[in-house]
């Protein structure tokens, strides 16, 4: 083997080119990852884990100065963002160095620069050649930023915004903040502002929140929890120009047709993230690539050019994927096996359960209504509150639903929706019952643990048959 040719070259280093470049070591071969920014990628240095270790700061802050039992009184956490900021460094900092850094060394190296393809099996690091026998693109997703006029001129934070060790970090909590987008950056970030104390607005192009892809319950709820924070949502809301304002911004918006001037300290774009294939220089691999820019590729994760592979928050939605990191580490590991175990392990994205870490928290698995209609099933649908959930109601937690989706004539659930205390972890019943085809009454079946949370589940699959209002405690 020549010095710069490996079994497997990486373009990124995310949670996407890790999985891969593991299970290719794991089979004997060697691999290089390439990094222009933070090794790690999003999901550690600007994503998942530095958002929701401040999300959580955010709820303390908020769950002292509004108890939710008579016999307490709310108490005033002092903020100090800052140092906040510097904890949320430190934890990633160790993260990284733990789960990414260290794990490189043995048969993986990372190369830290520019990745662009020079040929099919060529990709040069800041010029430097690396050939490999397989190629993966896992070079993850960036801010979409919308045209908008005067958008060039003034300053403004996008999704990178929680980034660690890069100039865009925020350092300093805005005295108030307008946010474009409805998306779930935009309502974890917005949320978690308002909280620490700034002023908070979401404007959102459509006539609700998380319109697409969710139940149409979810965006009244949601908006109905935010206003009461004293987020301001404006909806079916189009920002047509941003000009400077001393040290912010002033937007002009149009809303129902009348126009009206928004002024903030700080600007957030979340208007989404697409696929980053612009500056990879695909074209000389002659790889195809969508609309979007995703990478096209089929259910083996490979592209239209043979040995070459795409992973991760790079496809987009293709093969039914999600923009999320479990999907990633998988679908990584699938590509190493797929280049080099000498059989075919296709993607299964039937069931991809998510979470948005707003409070109370959105949980989703399988399909919506609307989506189980338009696939031909005769849909037996149904939100149930979680004011029915015992335990909701003994820690007064009552806010969100669940809604069940299963098809009337099996009885297979399709799908689950959970807002409330809790989903990001309950979801996972539901998903394992997707992934075992499930009828409804299994879920009445299970015996589950009183009083938690995951009854909910339980509850929504009893009110196929009774009216849950008129149980006993557990009874079914
Ligand atoms: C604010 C925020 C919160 C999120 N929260 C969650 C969450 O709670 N749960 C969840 O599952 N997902 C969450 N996500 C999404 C998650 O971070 C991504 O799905 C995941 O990181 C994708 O992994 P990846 O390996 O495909 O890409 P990435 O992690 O983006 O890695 C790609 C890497 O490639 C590098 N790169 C790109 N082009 C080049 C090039 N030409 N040369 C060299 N390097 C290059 C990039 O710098 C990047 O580091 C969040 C994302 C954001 C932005």
């Amino acid at each position: 083997m020549r010095d710069l040719a490996y079994d497997l070259v990486i373009l990124g280093s995310g949670s996407t080119a890790f999985a891969a470049a593991l299970r290719a070591q794991e089979l004997g071969k060697t691999a290089v990852m390439t990094e222009e920014r933070t090794v790690g990628g999003t999901c550690v240095n600007r994503g998942c884990l530095p958002s929701k270790n401040l999300i959580e700061a955010a709820r303390l802050v908020h769950d002292a100065r509004n108890p939710r039992y008579p016999g307490l009184s709310g108490a005033s956490l002092g903020v100090d963002f800052g140092t906040l900021v510097r904890q949320k460094d430190e934890i990633i900092a160790g993260y990284r160095e733990k789960k990414y850094e260290s794990l490189a060394g043995g048969k993986f190296r990372i190369e830290k620069g520019h990745a662009r393809f020079l040929d099919p099996k060529t990709v040069a690091v800041d010029g430097k050649p690396l050939t490999g026998k397989a190629i993966l693109i896992a070079t993850g997703a960036r801010p979409v930023l919308p045209e908008i006029e005067g958008l060039s001129e003034v300053p403004y934070l996008t999704s990178n915004l929680l980034t660690s060790e890069e100039d865009v970090e925020l350092k300093e909590l805005p005295r108030s903040l307008l946010i474009v987008g409805g998306g779930y950056i935009a309502l974890e970030l917005g949320q978690m502002f308002k909280r620490f104390g700034s002023e908070v607005t979401i404007l959102e192009r459509s006539e609700n929140l998380l319109l697409h892809g969710y139940e149409p319950e979810v965006g009244p709820a949601l908006r109905e929890v935010f206003e009461e924070e004293g987020i301001t949502v404006l909806t079916s809301a189009t920002l047509n120009s941003v000009r400077r304002s001393g040290d912010g911004v002033i937007a002009r918006v149009e809303i129902a047709g009348k126009s009206r001037e928004i002024i903030a300290e700080r600007l957030l774009v979340a208007t989404g993230r697409r696929p980053n294939t612009a500056e990879i220089g695909i074209e000389k691999a002659g790889v195809h690539v969508g609309e979007e820019g995703q990478v096209l590729v089929d259910e083996y994760l490979r592209t239209n050019v043979p040995n070459v592979f795409a992973a991760g928050d790079v496809v987009g939605r293709e093969q039914m994927s999600q923009m999320a990191t479990p999907v990633g580490s998988q679908d990584g590991g699938i590509v190493a096996h797929n280049a080099f175990s000498g059989d075919l392990r296709s993607v299964n994205h039937r069931v991809v359960p998510r979470a948005i870490f707003i409070d109370p928290p959105l949980a989703v698995v399988g399909m919506t209504e609307a989506e189980a209609v338009a696939a031909g099933h005769r849909c037996w649908c149904r939100a149930t509150p979680m004011s029915l959930v015992p335990r909701a109601g003994a820690i007064r937690d009552t806010k969100g639903f669940v809604k069940m989706v299963a098809d009337a004539e099996t009885n297979e659930v399709l799908g689950v929706t959970l807002l409330g205390n809790s989903a990001p972890e309950v979801i996972h019943e539901a998903a394992m019952a997707l992934r075992f085809r499930a009828k409804v009454g299994d879920f009445i079946d299970l015996l589950h643990v009183y009083p938690t949370m995951a009854e909910a589940l339980k509850i929504a699959a009893i009110s196929r048959w009774k009216d849950p209002a008129k149980l006993s405690c557990c009874a079914e």
